[in-house]
């Protein structure tokens, strides 16, 4: 049973025939406890009119009489005082009867072969063509007794119907096959094409079109995979992506740093001139110690490494990073305000410091001297929210949508020489997810820029 196909088929066949195995031992069982009662009451019913019919008319001989009435679909065994005996229609396939149920009938009892027919789960006796199962009464003719063993001639009553249920039987079992053969096909042709399409996928090619027009199980399972294979193809496409912005972002520092090294060897440079140059190969190298860094973290918030949850005070977090970030705005002469009641969030305050430095060093970083950077944070029943607002240089409507895509800056030749990546962006988004909370940010070209970070209640 190699395929899906045979396997069907022949559960199917087994199925059928178990159920026809089980139909027929209920039904005999049935046939045997109510039926078979009855049956024999009939045939007695019948024996014995046909001894009275006898009696009434018996100006003829015994023999003839049953003679004639065999036609009418019975046969007869009639066995004499002595012991001779006569058989009237069709011969009995075994004539085997105690002669001391012969005896009990000549002294006038009614001998009830059918009723107490031997059964076997699997033969219903109905048909049994022996002289056991026959009704047997007494009958006088010719002044003395004779037993008279009657049972209905079933070939010549049911013949025609044993071959019409036969043949009834027999097509329902061929044609219950053939549609199952046909049938199985059609369950079977989409789990190949899926598995064909398995195959592509492992092989690389995502452009599937899966053409399973159905609505059941199997459909939506054919469903579910186009939508797996494209999101399959869309991570692919990100992860080249992915791939080729890193090797850029680490070629272009690398490039800058092996440029200055080279002029740096030669010899007709002024002291001055060979610190701007050092000082440029030191910022780049930072820029490639800190985008690797980040890469790092990035690998593990994908892997979904493992949070400590706990909860604690995020005002206090925050009144930290701003004692940690005081040299950056004190430097660049920015004011900085807070509104920092007590807000207890439950979150893994590793992981959440880096997104208020994010956030808060990118504030002090896009806004000129002079300017606001405003911290907020607050706490209610659903949750905390934190709020970080500068008065810089804000950001272009077009530019929103993809502000936390990974690797994405706003104006690169600006942000070129700065201590950026644009990976600060999509670190903190993906932290905050990981937190089911969500950032937003709100922002208006040359006026400033407002970044709101809210955090469910548990
Ligand atoms: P970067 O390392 O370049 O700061 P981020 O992911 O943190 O990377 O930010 C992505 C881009 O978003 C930045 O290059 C910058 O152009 C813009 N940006 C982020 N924060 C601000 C802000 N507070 N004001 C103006 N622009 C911002």
């Amino acid at each position: 049973m190699r395929t899906l196909y045979m396997r069907i088929i022949v559960t199917t066949m087994v199925i059928m025939i178990t159920s026809a195995i089980i139909a027929f031992a209920v039904s005999n069982s049935y046939y045997q406890f109510y039926l078979k009662p009855e049956h024999d009451q009939k045939v007695t019913h019948i024996a014995k009119n046909i001894e009275s019919i006898y009696k009434a008319n018996n100006n003829q001989p015994l023999p003839a009489f049953l003679t004639a009435i065999t036609d009418l679909g019975y046969k007869f065994h009639l066995v004499q005082q002595n012991g001779e005996s006569q058989t009237f229609g069709e011969a009995f396939s075994s004539s085997k009867i105690e002669q001391a149920d012969i005896a009990a009938v000549l002294g006038g009892e009614t001998y009830h072969g059918i009723a107490n027919y031997p059964w076997r789960p699997f033969i219903t006796g109905f048909f049994d063509n022996d002289l056991a199962n026959t009704i047997g009464v007494p009958i006088q003719a010719d002044g003395q007794t004779y037993a008279l063993f009657v049972r209905p001639d079933t070939t010549q009553q049911f013949g025609e119907m044993r071959i019409f249920l036969a043949i009834l039987l027999v097509l329902t079992l061929l044609f219950s096959f053939l549609m199952v053969l046909i049938s199985t096909r059609f369950v079977v042709k989409p789990i190949k094409k899926l598995t064909e399409a398995t195959k592509k996928i492992a092989a690389g090619n995502y452009h599937l079109k899966l053409d399973v027009n159905r609505h059941d199980e199997i459909g939506r399972l054919a469903n579910d995979f186009t939508k797996m294979s494209d999101s399959l193809e869309r991570n692919e496409e990100k992860r080249q992506e992915f791939v080729s912005s890193v090797s850029h972002e680490i070629q272009s520092p690398l490039t800058s740093i092996q440029g200055f090294s080279r002029t740096l060897r030669e010899e007709n440079l002024s002291e001055e001139e060979r610190s701007h140059y050092l000082a440029i190969i030191e910022k780049e190298s930072k820029r490639l110690s800190l985008l690797s860094k980040q890469l790092l973290t990035l690998s593990s918030l994908d892997s979904e490494a493992e949070k400590e949850m706990l909860p604690y005070d995020v005002a206090d977090q925050l009144k930290e990073i701003i004692h940690t970030t005081e040299w950056q705005w004190r430097e660049k002469e920015i004011a900085i305000e807070i509104d920092l009641s007590p807000t207890t969030i439950i979150g893994d305050p590793k992981l959440l410091q880096q997104v208020w430095m994010n956030l808060v060093e990118n504030a002090i970083r896009y806004t000129d001297p002079g300017g606001t950077v405003t911290i907020r944070a607050f706490g209610d029943k659903t949750g905390a929210q934190v709020i970080v607002e500068d008065t810089g240089i804000g950001i272009e409507k077009e530019h929103l949508p993809q502000l936390f895509d990974r690797f994405y800056m706003v104006d690169k030749s600006r942000t070129r020489t700065k201590k950026s990546t644009g990976l600060g962006l999509s670190i903190v988004k993906k932290i905050i997810e990981l937190h089911r909370g969500a950032i937003m940010v709100d922002s208006v070209p040359g006026r400033g820029s407002t970044f709101t970070v809210s955090l469910p209640d548990k």
